[in-house]
This record gives structure tokens, C-alpha cells and sequence, in this order.
């Protein structure tokens, strides 16, 4: 081999270990982006995870105060609905009458029906559900 030829492999080996070096230094590179982007990505698990438990004790919340929103309007409803009081029987702005069990005892709006003329010595008016008879 002649001092040329022997010049000539020698650059071309240089050369092969100059980009060698660079293609391990690339390669260290990656490695390091992907550690990265593997603790980005755990990080964001974590925080996912955390904004779930998050939405799920809000969604509980919501159905709670969803729960207590019916029943105040509920009462509001029946608050405004409240009975006058005239011969015995309950009156809703005049529309009557009802029976006064059957509200005071479960708020239940039960129209008394009339007694029957054969029936007339026992009251004027019957609930159809508590049998409650009223004059
Ligand atoms: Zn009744």
C-alpha cells in the first residue's frame, strides 16, 4: 500500500468516526427527548387523573344541589299554595272544596265530592280518599 492509499483510508476511517460521533451524540439526544417525553406524559396522567376526580365530586355536587333545588321549590310551590280555611273545608283562592286531612296530613289537593241524597244524614261532602265525611 503506498503512503497515498494508506493516507486516503486513513481520512476515510476518520471521517466514519467523526460521524459516528455524531450519530451517537443524535442517538444520546433521542434518548433524552423521549425521557422527557415520558415524564411529560406521566405528569399529564397525573393531572388528568387528578382533574377526573375533580369533575366526578363537582358532578356529585351538582346532582346534590339539583336534588335540593327541587325540593325548595317544592316547598316554595306549597307555601304559596296555602288553604283558606271556610266551613270546615280548605279553599285554594276560592276553588274548593278540599279535604282538610288529606292536606294537613301529606299536602295532598283532595277535592270533596258530594254525598249522594240517600247519603245526606251522614254530611254534605265525602273525601274520595280518607273517606273523611264533612257537613
Ligand atoms: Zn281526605
Amino acid at each position: 500500500m503506498g503512503t497515498l492509499d494508506y493516507l486516503k483510508e486513513l481520512e476515510g476511517r476518520i471521517l466514519d468516526a467523526a460521524s459516528y460521533k455524531r450519530l451517537q451524540r443524535n442517538y444520546e439526544m433521542q434518548e433524552e427527548n423521549i425521557k422527557q417525553l415520558k415524564d411529560r406524559i406521566e405528569s399529564l396522567e397525573s393531572q388528568n387523573s387528578d382533574h377526573r376526580a375533580k369533575n366526578d365530586e363537582i358532578s356529585r355536587e351538582n346532582i346534590k344541589l339539583k336534588e335540593e333545588n327541587r325540593i325548595l321549590k317544592e316547598q316554595i310551590s306549597l307555601d304559596i299554595q296555602k288553604p283558606q280555611l271556610k266551613d270546615g273545608h280548605y279553599y285554594f283562592s276560592e276553588d274548593g272544596p278540599y279535604c282538610t286531612a288529606c292536606w294537613d296530613k301529606g299536602k295532598k289537593k283532595v277535592r270533596l265530592s258530594e254525598m249522594t241524597e240517600a247519603f245526606r244524614d251522614f254530611g254534605t261532602y265525602k273525601c274520595p280518599v280518607c273517606h273523611a265525611k264533612y257537613k
